[in-house]
């Protein structure tokens, strides 16, 4: 290849100063590069729609899921399971490592807000317990829209260090590694450019306070369920399998729910919301959450949040319960929807598994259908 043209690699950046005689560099050791990654993800900004260098104090470490009630209702012993692999676990398993012991305290933490606008905007939904309202679900909705877009920026800026891996390897192993990472990052730079597009609608109802173009579902439980989390997805088939909208190349926007499920007084709480057009998909996926048996709702929570989400955190004592079919199907989930596994259509239909039981004891249903 030509010195100075565009590396082969889709990188941007000229072939001498990329690929060129890479397979002669030092291998990269993983280690440095699990740290280097660590930091990144500890260097934060603040998500509020008002932030500026005047109104932002300190960047806190604030909590997707609030720690004390909800983290704390279903950690044993003060530590929970996160699913989200580290690069030495995936390694040492070969790409399929299990969920991993944290202590709640570094649980479900992004440095997203500065500590002044995190007490101020959460203070309604971070008391013992919580209405559920309108207000409550946009701002719930709000904290997990504003960690998918961190989270999808910083996996944006991961890719680039990871590029780096096949240094010291032969031009066939250099040639896979990039075009793995090369499908993977079409994917994330599609969902950070959908991220900040919900995010600016959740950002206009915090600020005139309307709400009225906000869908939700929101389900209080009568006891614990054993997993908590939030993110906000492409909403592609609802419960009974029905497509609601393909997902496509190109510059259409797609139809979004925010995800939220957490513990009030030892109570869970689910929150699926929506700023989306009338009747849309991701209306009718949450109909489609309202139309489940309300004996069936508990399972099907656990179900979307291994489907749905990787920001999801589990009881310990929960996780060992289960069958090893069981651990294996919901740990299955967590591969859905890459490039390498496309999501099938009966994904989130109803099989009679047994993850979790409880009562329905609360539901509020606000769609804009
Ligand atoms: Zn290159
Ligand atoms: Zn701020």
């Amino acid at each position: 290849m030509e010195a100075y043209a565009l590396c082969w690699c889709g990188s941007g950046t000229k072939y001498k100063w990329c690929h060129h005689r890479r397979e002669e560099q030092p291998k990269v050791d993983i280690f440095a590069v699990d740290a280097q990654m660590r930091s990144l993800a500890e260097k934060g900004y603040c998500s509020h729609p008002a932030a500026s260098a005047s109104t932002c104090t300190k960047i806190s470490k604030a909590h997707t899921v609030q720690r004390r009630g909800g983290l704390a209702a279903i950690a044993d012993e003060g530590h929970v399971l996160t699913v989200k692999p580290t690069m030495k676990g995936m390694i040492e398993s070969e790409g399929a490592p299990g969920p991993r012991r944290i202590g709640v305290g570094q649980a479900s933490v992004f440095p997203g807000f500065c500590s002044a606008h995190d007490t101020e905007l959460f203070g309604p939904v971070e008391g013992k317990d919580v209405d559920l309202t309108a207000t409550t679900a946009s701002l719930l909705g709000f904290r997990a829209i504003a960690y998918e877009r961190f989270a999808k920026a910083l996996q944006l800026e991961t890719l680039t260090i990871q590029r780096q891996m096949d240094s010291g390897h032969s031009f066939f192993h250099q040639r896979a590694i990039q075009r793995h990472i090369y499908a993977i990052e079409w994917g994330v730079r599609r969902g950070l450019r959908d991220a900040e597009r919900w995010k600016a609608d959740y950002d206009a109802a915090l600020t005139s306070g309307d709400t009225s173009g906000l869908s939700f579902v929101a389900i209080r439980f009568d006891r614990t369920l054993p997993v908590v989390g939030c993110g906000a997805f492409h909403a592609e088939f609802d419960l009974q399998g029905k497509p609601l909208q393909r997902l496509t190349r190109g510059d259409l926007a797609f139809d979004y729910v925010a995800w939220n499920m957490t513990a009030y007084d030892g109570r869970t709480v689910v929150v699926f919301s929506s700023i989306c057009p009338r009747g849309g998909p991701a209306v009718q996926f949450m109909e489609s959450v309202n139309q489940l048996a309300e004996g069936r709702m508990a399972d099907a929570m656990i179900r979307i949040a291994f489907e749905q989400s990787d920001n999801l955190f589990l009881k310990p004592g929960w996780w060992e319960s289960l069958t090893d079919n069981e651990r294996s199907a919901l740990q299955g989930r967590a591969q859905s929807g890459t490039p390498s596994q496309a999501r099938p259509m009966d994904c989130l239909v109803d099989a009679g598994t047994n993850y979790a039981k409880a009562e329905v004891a609360e539901l509020v249903v606000d769609l804009k259908s």
